[in-house]
This record gives C-alpha cells, sequence and structure tokens, in this order.
C-alpha cells in the first residue's frame, strides 16, 4: 500500500487528523493506497510555512532560483521510469504515454520556467525631459495551485514552476483521484535542496482541502485546472476576497477536415486527437466536422485506423486505450452514450465497457466511441463528455463548419485540416478559441499563451503570461 504524506515546510507529514482516503487503481478497480484527508488544518499549517519562506525565497536572484528548478527538472528525468509506472497506474493511462508525454513535459515545465525567469524583463516608459516611469513585477506572494487528474504530473508543475520561479511560495493540490505523482515530487523537492516552505503540497478532496486553500486570506492568487462547474464555484469564493485567478477549464473542441486536406495526416492525428489519453485531454477535439466530398472516405479511414487501437493493461507495451480514471467518470461517459443515443445518433464503432482479461478484470475501460448523424446543438456536441466519444458530421460550407464549432459555450482548443493557406488564416481567426492547430494537434511550444475563450476559462498560462500571472505590477514615476 502506498501511504501518501503531505509536504509541509519541507517534511513529509501526516494529516493531523490521522483520516486517509483509498487511493483506487483504475486497470484494477482495486484501492492500493491512502491518500491525507487533509481539510484546513493542513491548510493553514502550509500557508504559514510558505510565508515565512517567502521572504528569502524572493530575496534570491532568479538565476539562483532557476538552478533549484533546473536540479528538480534533471530529478524528474533522472526518474522518469518509477514516475512514468506511478501516474500510469494512478491514472489508468498507458505507460508508454506516461512515459513518453506526462512525465518528460513535467521535467520541461522545471527546464522552460527555471530557465524563464532569467529572461524576464519589464518595461519603461520615458517621457522626454519630464519623468521616467518603470514597472516593478513583484511576486505576487503565496499562491495556490489546484490541478485535476487527466494529466496529474503534466499540469500540477505547469503551475508551480512558473510561480516558484519568479519569487512566489506556493500551496499546492493535486487532484486526490490521481495524487501519487506530486507526492514523488515532494521526495524530489527535499533531495534538490528546496529550502522548507517554498512549495508545499497538502492532499485532499476539492470541497475540503480545495475548498480551504481557495478561501485562505493568506493566499493571494489561484491557478487552477479543472471542470468548468468547479471554476464557477471558485470564482464566485474568490472574487470578493480580490485574489488574482487563472482559470483552466473545460472544452468541447471541433477538429475542421476539408476536402484539400492531407486525408492520411487528418485521420491519423484525429484518431489521436479523439482517443490520446482515452479522450481524457482538455484538448481532445470530440466534435469532428468533415467537408463532404471526402466524408465517406475519412469515414472508412477513421474507423480502420481505430481498430488498431488496442485495448489493454495500461502497462503492457502494446496497449493504446488504458483505463478511464474512476468508476464515476466511466459512468459518466457511458450515461453519454446513452444520450447520444436517444438523440438519434448513429453508432459506427465502440460504445460498450470492456473486461480486460486477468489483472484488470475489474478495470474501467471502455471502447473508443464514434457517433455520426447527430445535429450540431444536441446535447452530445454541446457537452463535455471527456472520455473516448467523438462525432463525425459532413458540412458543405466554410461558413457552416466555422458556425458549429463555434457553437458551444466552451472555447479552448481547434484543429483545421486544410492545404490552402488562405483558408486556414481565415478559419483560425474566426473560431472562438484560445488555442488554434492548422494541420497538427497538441503541437505546444511552452512560450506561447494558453488557454480558453468563453467557458473554457479566463486568462492564460505559458509563458510570459504565467510569469505576469504570479507578479504584481507595479509603476515608479520618477520626475526629472
Ligand atoms: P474538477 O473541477 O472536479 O477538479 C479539479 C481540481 O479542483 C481537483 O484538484 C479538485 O479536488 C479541486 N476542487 C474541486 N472542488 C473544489 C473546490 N470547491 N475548491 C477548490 N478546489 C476544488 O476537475 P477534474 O474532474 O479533476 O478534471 C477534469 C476537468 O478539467 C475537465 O473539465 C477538463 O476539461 C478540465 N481540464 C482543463 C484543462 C485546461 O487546460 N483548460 C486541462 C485539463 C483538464
Amino acid at each position: 500500500m502506498l501511504r501518501i504524506q503531505n509536504y509541509i515546510n519541507g517534511q513529509l507529514v501526516a494529516p493531523q487528523s490521522g483520516r486517509y482516503l483509498d487511493n483506487i487503481e483504475p486497470a484494477t478497480g482495486h484501492v492500493y493506497g491512502e491518500i491525507p484527508d487533509s481539510e484546513a488544518a493542513e491548510v493553514a499549517a502550509a500557508v504559514l510555512a510558505a510565508t515565512s519562506a517567502l521572504p528569502a525565497w524572493r530575496a534570491l536572484s532568479a538565476e539562483e532560483r532557476g538552478r533549484l528548478l533546473v536540479r528538480i527538472a534533471a530529478l524528474i528525468d533522472a526518474n522518469l521510469e518509477r514516475l512514468a509506472r506511478a501516474e500510469s497506474q494512478d491514472n489508468g493511462k498507458p505507460l508508454s504515454l506516461a512515459r513518453a508525454m506526462d512525465i518528460p513535459r513535467a521535467a520541461s515545465n522545471f527546464h522552460f520556467f527555471g530557465t524563464a525567469a532569467e529572461h524576464f524583463a519589464s518595461e519603461a516608459h520615458m517621457q522626454e525631459g519630464v519623468a521616467l516611469n518603470y514597472t516593478v513585477r513583484h511576486p505576487i506572494g503565496v499562491v495556490g495551485c489546484i490541478s485535476p487528474w487527466n494529466l496529474p504530473l503534466y499540469l500540477f508543475t505547469w503551475k508551480i514552476a512558473p510561480a516558484l520561479a519568479v519569487g512566489c511560495c506556493v500551496v499546492a493540490k493535486p487532484s486526490e483521484i490521481t495524487p501519487a505523482t506530486a507526492f514523488l515530487l515532494s521526495e524530489l523537492c527535499i533531495e534538490a535542496g528546496l529550502p522548507p516552505g517554498v512549495l508545499n503540497i497538502v492532499h485532499g478532496t476539492g470541497p475540503a482541502c480545495g475548498q480551504a486553500i481557495v478561501e485562505h486570506p493568506g493566499i493571494k492568487a489561484i491557478s487552477f485546472t479543472g471542470g468548468t462547474a468547479t471554476g464557477r464555484h471558485l470564482a464566485r469564493t474568490a472574487a470578493p476576497l480580490f485574489k488574482k485567478l487563472s482559470l483552466e477549464l473545460g472544452g468541447k473542441n471541433p477538429n475542421l477536415v476539408f476536402a484539400d486536406c492531407d486525408l492520411a495526416a487528418a485521420v491519423a492525428t484525429s484518431i489521436r486527437s479523439s482517443f490520446a489519453n482515452q479522450g481524457q485531454i482538455c484538448l481532445c477535439g470530440s466534435r469532428i466536422f468533415i467537408e463532404r466530398p471526402i466524408y465517406d472516405a475519412f469515414k472508412a479511414e477513421f474507423l480502420q485506423q481505430l481498430e488498431a487501437q488496442k485495448i489493454g493493461d495500461p502497462l503492457a507495451a502494446d496497449t493504446k486505450q488504458g483505463a478511464l480514471v474512476s468508476e464515476a467518470h466511466l459512468n459518466k461517459v457511458l450515461d453519454y452514450i446513452k444520450l447520444a443515443h436517444e438523440e438519434g445518433g448513429h453508432l459506427l464503432a465502440g460504445g460498450q465497457r470492456v473486461a480486460v482479461p486477468g489483472r484488470c478484470a475489474s478495470g474501467y475501460f471502455l471502447e473508443p466511441t464514434v457517433f455520426e448523424n447527430l445535429p450540431h446543438d444536441c446535447r452530445t456536441n454541446q457537452e463535455e463528455i471527456f472520455g473516448p466519444v467523438v462525432t463525425l458530421t459532413p458540412f458543405d460550407t466554410e461558413a457552416e463548419a466555422v458556425a458549429w464549432a463555434n457553437s458551444t459555450d466552451y472555447g479552448l482548443s481547434a484543429s483545421i485540416w486544410t492545404s490552402n493557406l488562405t483558408r486556414a488564416h481565415r478559419v483560425a481567426q474566426s473560431l472562438h478559441s484560445g488555442i488554434v492547430w492548422v494541420n497538427t494537434w497538441l503541437h505546444r511550444d511552452l512560450r506561447t499563451p494558453f488557454g480558453g475563450m468563453k467557458n473554457s476559462g479566463v486568462g492564460r498560462e505559458g509563458g510570459l503570461e504565467a510569469l505576469r500571472f504570479f507578479t504584481e505590477a507595479q509603476n515608479v514615476c520618477v520626475k526629472f
């Protein structure tokens, strides 16, 4: 049994109440560990530690802080296999995916922001002969970072690293559904020599532990990634306390496939954007709009390539589809499949829970599922399912495709497939999405602004945006 502990003031500690939550392995359905059921008392201790550590941490140069973050990055790299196995066991994702994407990206986050802080500069505004204004960017103080279960270490470090880089101290909470790699990270931070209190990791549920972070008056900013309903609740709590908020929320992303695209590339990448991580990536494209002349060809090729998506034990080398993260989430996705049938959808593939023989017999596995014949405005095509379920829909004009793509409350990402450069630019700029990919998907450059429009979020992460979020601008005006 893996007994996880909180990381507070540089120490690994048990929750004061002595209470723990079960940690379930999605691939087996069995309890394999315990998670501290932390509450306001643990959060208060973490904020106290962070507040005490703040003066010395912010007084270090960006280079000194950066050197520590780069050391953590190197330790993540050195522990790649151990972290990837832990992520796979905790989340249900294929080990191969954790090894190729989640853990390397967590190391990159620390490396990128560890070095980025050295290149962070502020502006000066000269009023010739009259005055000089210059902007100072102060670390905002103690900040809260709250992350979801789908890309556990990847998203956790995406928030923590920029906050630490600019001189903030952090109280962070991973999802209670996938806490394992955050716990291993606390061990690596101790090994790296991160000063006590600079980063504190408290484990527990959203309503008890997360809520206490959002409400704590000593926490000046909250960086949150998770569901739109939770984000709305957080905003309601944090706004009257005048906390700075970054909200990365849900998505219902479209793929727009035009007849002049490279069909083979469009299909292969659409398989990935539909089903990578069992469709549990906020950026997954779940509504695939295909120009009518190539609809049948795209559909045939898509269904054929789907057959190679082997479902199995996440630890097996040839597994492409692991388990969904929890039984509750599996049931939610199955309810959406039922809804898609009720709304008149024609099932092209999948739709059933899968029994994987052997140790995974009770795991939460689901076939990759494809529907067609659903209108763009039905619930299946409007609500975030966050699982391996996509719809195929033919369109006749560019205007129709853009209107349908923009027809949801969400606006996180979109993919356009075309060989017409003029159209690519035109369509990209008419989409209400924070991130638009052309002839690719999930191609990331950590310097770019990352975030959603509409109900997909408020604010942007990434590059300078993240460094600005965790700092407070102060203008100093000097009269000549
Ligand atoms: P969730 O909103 O249920 O939980 C996210 C985190 O918030 C967890 O750590 C949870 O414990 C915490 N939380 C819950 N209630 C809270 C409260 N009252 N106060 C403070 N914290 C609270 O989301 P989830 O189910 O873990 O993740 C899936 C969702 O995340 C999907 O909607 C997905 O689209 C979204 N997501 C968005 C992005 C993005 O970058 N936009 C990335 C990944 C996932």
